[in-house]
C-alpha cells in the first residue's frame, strides 16, 4: 500500500464537482441560484454549444467585493450561513459554498463584478486557480463566463448526452427557476436566439404563459389554501388539459424546485377520478413554509429535501386542488345556465 496523504485542493474540488456539476445544466442552475440569492431582479443566461463551449450568467444583484473574490471560489466558503442553527434555517438557495469552486475546477471562468460602491473587479480562473485579478469597469451586479466545461475531465464529457438533450435540460431548469420566481425577469438565449423571456412582474399566470405558451396559460385554474404550517398556491390545468408525463408538474418549496413523488401524488389525488390513467396535469405548486420545517442538507444538488409535517402538506395540497376544480365546475355550470 502507498502512504496516506491529503489530496490537493484542486483534486478535492474536482471530486466535489463530480457531485454538484453533473452537466452544463448544473452550471446554469448553480449560477442562476447565486444570482437569485444576490437579490437580482434581472438575470440573463447565454449559452453556446449546449453550454459546453460557453455559459454566461449576468445579474444585477449585490455583486462581490474584490477582496472577497478569491474566497467566493474557495470550497466551503459562503456568505449565506454562519452557525449550526443557520444550517437548519436555510432561506437561500445556496449554503454549501461549493458551486463556484466546483465549476472553476472543471472549466475556465471569467468573472466581472461590481458591488456598486467602488470600481468593479475582473478575474480569471483556470482549472480552479486564479490567474488574473484587476480593477475593471462594470455595472452593478455580476457576470460569470464559464468556458470549455469539462475540458480537463474527459470521462465526464463522454458521459454527456447529445447537445439537444443537454440543451433541453438547461431549458427545463430555467423554466422551473422562472416558475419559482415570477418577480425576476429571466432571459435564456441559445446561440443568439431568445428561448425564454419572463416579464418579471410577479404574475404567475404571465410566467406560465412565457414558459408554456398563452394557450396553456388560459386553461389554468388558480388555487390556494393554508394551514398553520404551510401556504400552498399556484396554477393547475383543467382536467381536459393533460400530458403523458409528470414533467409538467413543478413543486416549488420556498422558491426552490424540488422533486417529491408523494407531493406530486397529492396533486394527482386532488384531481380524483377526473384524470384518465397515465394522464398528468400541468401544475405549478408553490409551497411557502418556515425554513425550520425543511432539511435541505440531504443531497449536494438539493433537489430532494426532507420535510417535517409532510402528511399535513399532502392533505392541504389535495384539498386545495380538489376545491379549485370543484369551484370551476360550479362556475362552468353556472355559465352554462345563463
Ligand atoms: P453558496 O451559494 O453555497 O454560498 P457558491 O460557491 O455558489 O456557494 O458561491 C460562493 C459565494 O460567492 C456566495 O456565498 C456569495 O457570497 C458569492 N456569490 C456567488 N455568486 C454571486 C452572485 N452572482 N452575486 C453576488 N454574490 C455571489
Ligand atoms: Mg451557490
Amino acid at each position: 500500500m502507498a502512504k496516506i496523504h491529503e489530496l490537493s485542493v484542486n483534486l478535492t474540488n474536482q471530486i466535489a464537482a463530480g457531485e454538484v456539476i453533473e452537466r452544463p445544466a448544473s452550471v446554469v442552475k448553480e449560477l442562476v441560484e447565486n444570482a437569485i440569492d444576490a437579490g437580482s431582479s434581472r438575470i440573463r443566461v447565454d449559452v453556446i454549444d449546449a453550454g459546453l463551449k460557453q455559459i454566461i450568467v449576468q445579474d444585477n444583484g449585490s455583486g462581490i467585493a474584490g477582496n472577497q473574490l478569491e474566497l467566493a471560489f474557495t470550497r466551503h466558503a459562503t456568505s449565506k450561513i454562519n452557525t449550526e442553527h443557520d444550517l437548519f434555517n436555510i432561506s437561500t438557495l445556496g449554503f454549501r459554498g461549493e458551486a463556484l469552486a466546483s465549476i472553476a475546477a472543471v472549466s475556465q471562468v471569467e468573472i466581472l463584478t461590481n458591488t456598486g460602491n467602488a470600481a468593479g473587479t475582473r478575474a480569471e480562473f483556470t482549472a480552479g486557480t486564479k490567474t488574473i485579478q484587476e480593477d475593471a469597469a462594470a455595472v452593478q451586479g455580476t457576470q460569470i463566463t464559464v468556458k470549455d466545461l469539462f475540458y480537463n475531465t474527459p470521462a465526464r464529457l463522454k458521459y454527456l448526452r447529445s447537445p439537444r438533450t443537454e440543451m433541453m435540460k438547461i431549458v427545463d431548469i430555467i423554466n422551473r427557476l422562472a416558475l419559482g420566481y415570477p418577480q425576476i425577469a429571466l432571459t435564456l438565449v441559445n446561440e443568439g436566439r431568445t428561448l425564454l423571456q419572463t416579464a418579471g412582474n410577479g404574475n404567475l399566470g404571465q410566467t406560465v404563459a412565457n414558459v408554456y405558451g398563452r394557450n396553456i396559460a388560459s386553461k389554468m385554474i388558480p388555487f390556494s389554501s393554508s394551514d398553520s404550517d404551510f401556504t400552498v398556491s399556484g396554477l393547475i390545468s383543467k382536467p381536459e388539459l393533460t400530458r403523458s408525463t409528470r414533467n409538467f408538474i413543478s413543486l416549488l418549496l420556498n422558491g426552490r424546485y424540488i422533486r417529491n413523488f408523494q407531493l406530486a401524488a397529492a396533486i394527482l389525488d386532488g384531481y380524483g377520478t377526473n384524470l384518465a390513467v397515465k394522464h398528468y396535469p400541468i401544475a405549478v405548486v408553490q409551497i411557502e413554509t418556515d425554513p425550520l420545517l425543511v432539511d435541505v442538507n440531504v443531497h449536494p444538488t438539493k433537489r430532494e429535501v426532507r420535510l417535517s409535517k409532510e402528511t399535513g402538506l399532502r392533505r392541504l395540497i389535495t384539498g386545495a386542488i380538489s376545491d379549485a376544480l370543484l369551484d370551476k365546475e360550479v362556475q362552468g355550470s353556472a355559465l352554462a345556465n345563463l
